[in-house]
């Protein structure tokens, strides 16, 4: 797979400060597909100086240019789609079916839905004998994870360039192909230069020399709960905005009154989808005791029917990582159901799809974001016996609710401490904000609510 040597700064491909390189492998074969540059702080501090310098003439473009650029960046975006699917099949190892519908479309719904906020978006309100006027914060950090590469970079760079700001990206240092990708697409579009710069490298030297940059004013960060609490004290050190996307433990909550099979069924496809590398997923199913034999049944009988489907996980030290959950899960005394912790394939780093039955509330399997391919299935005695099970993990950033009744499902969401409930199902939609309660993260993602991250307020009085 062809990459480029050198780093995305200030409208071209500039050569890389030091020699030393990544080494991109295909999670699939094992094999190394491609080599990018490791980022130094030298090359951060290279492309901050870019955008900095970008930034006083982007952000005062009028809003119809930047959703003109926007527009642009969707349709080359929409234009190579097979590329960026064979891309994060290469990187990720994602099936080519789900990399074509999921990883290579939804980026191109986001920067669609941004092209056209910057067009309608009021940047300037009024309050009493003020006019409010909504101002670019500045030079954007943006820091990404590999479960979902170009969405990621997308669901930042889309609505900070919207605002009027500019970018330094930092992608993950096992996808950075398809960040490279982004690159070339972002100077098809007709960016002007310095507006996006892009610097591969490892987290603790680019992303940490990214983070604690004194010329970034914003850093957007999408990953683990440890590293988002490392950058928000760096943040909040130096004053400097931030926001934080990071893990999950979302129930899934079946009401006595659903469509058992239905939910069930729908449960276990949304935490073997993307190799249960998904931070929203649905981990846990909470299902009322009475039917609780016949879910185990259901969601064992699904998860067989994904063995073959799903992908590998991203990297050995993913592997080892999900594989030791699962070993924690039988130890603490859960059923497997499905799946199980030996590997599925002699070469790959495939995990079975496993389901874990008589899960209790306080086992790691049920408090730890495992973000592999593993759902345990807990029983509720009532109603707020499962508001308690699903409120309880220091995490909140997503959800199901089934119920016969609509209303009565909103009632059941509308008590759990989550950003984002599906109600039976409800669908994806890219204007829909996402974002976390509790350690969950700080800010929301998509739509105005995602624009307005970017912005900064200035009131004049009359
Ligand atoms: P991670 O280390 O938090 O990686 C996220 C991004 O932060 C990557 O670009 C990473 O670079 C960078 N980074 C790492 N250390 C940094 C530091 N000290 N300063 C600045 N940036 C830094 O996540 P991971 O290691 O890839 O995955 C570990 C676990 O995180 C997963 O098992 C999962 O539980 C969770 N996770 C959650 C999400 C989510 O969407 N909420 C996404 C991915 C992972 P490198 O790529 O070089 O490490
Ligand atoms: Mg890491």
């Amino acid at each position: 797979m062809k990459a480029h040597d050198g780093m995305y700064i200030d409208g071209a491909w500039r050569p890389a400060v030091g020699t030393e390189t990544i080494e991109v492998v295909n999670p699939v074969d094992e094999q190394v597909a491609a080599r990018v540059p490791a980022g130094t702080a030298e090359d951060v501090d290279r492309a901050v100086r870019a955008a900095r310098a970008a930034f006083p003439a982007w952000a005062a473009t009028p809003p119809a240019e930047r959703a003109a650029r926007l527009a642009a960046l969707r349709d080359v975006l929409a234009a190579r789609k097979d590329e960026i699917a064979e891309t994060v099949t290469t990187e990720l190892g994602a099936p080519l079916k789900f990399s074509q519908s999921v990883h290579a479309a939804v980026p191109v719904a986001v920067a669609g839905s941004y092209a056209e906020l910057a067009a309608t978006y009021p940047f300037e309100e009024k309050a009493g004998n003020s006019t409010v006027h909504l101002e670019p914060v500045g030079v954007v950090g943006a820091i990404t994870p590999w479960n979902y590469p170009l969405h990621q970079i997308v669901a930042k760079v889309a609505p900070a360039l919207a605002a009027g700001c500019t970018v330094v990206l930092k992608p993950a240092e096992d996808t950075p192909l398809v960040a490279q990708l982004f690159a070339e697409a972002v100077h098809e579009a007709g960016v002007p230069a310095g507006v996006f710069n892009l610097v591969t490298g490892l987290g603790p030297v680019a992303g940490q020399a990214l983070a604690g940059h004194p010329e970034v004013d914003l850093v957007s960060f999408t990953g683990s709960t440890a590293v988002g609490r490392k950058i928000g004290a760096t943040a909040g050190a130096a004053i400097k905005r931030v926001a934080l996307e990071l893990g999950g433990k979302s129930a899934n909550v079946i009401l006595p009154s659903a469509d058992l099979a239905k939910a069930v069924n729908v449960g276990v496809a949304n935490v073997m989808s993307n190799s249960g590398q998904t931070c929203s997923a649905w981990t846990r199913m909470l299902v009322h005791r009475d039917q609780y034999d016949e879910a185990v049944e259901l969601a064992a009988t699904a998860a067989a029917k994904y063995g073959e489907r799903i992908g590998p996980v991203v990297n050995a030290a993913q592997r080892a990582r999900v594989r030791g959950y699962i070993e924690k899960g039988v130890a603490e005394g859960a059923r497997l159901v499905a799946g199980g912790p030996e590997s599925p394939r002699e070469r790959g780093y495939f995990v079975s799809p496993t389901v874990f039955a008589d899960v209790t509330p306080g086992m790691t399997i049920a408090q730890e974001e495992i973000f592999g391919p593993v759902l345990s299935i807990l029983a509720y005695e009532d109603e707020e016996d499962a508001l308690r099970i699903a409120n309880g993990t220091v995490y909140g950033l997503a959800g199901a609710v089934w119920a016969g009744d609509e209303a009565e499902a909103v009632a059941f969401a509308r008590r759990m401490q989550t950003g984002q409930v599906d109600i039976n199902g409800g669908r994806f939609n890219p204007l829909a904000p996402f974002g976390g309660y509790k350690q969950s993260g700080v800010g929301r993602e998509l739509g105005t609510h995602g624009l307005s991250e970017y912005l900064q307020t200035k009131s004049l009085q009359f």
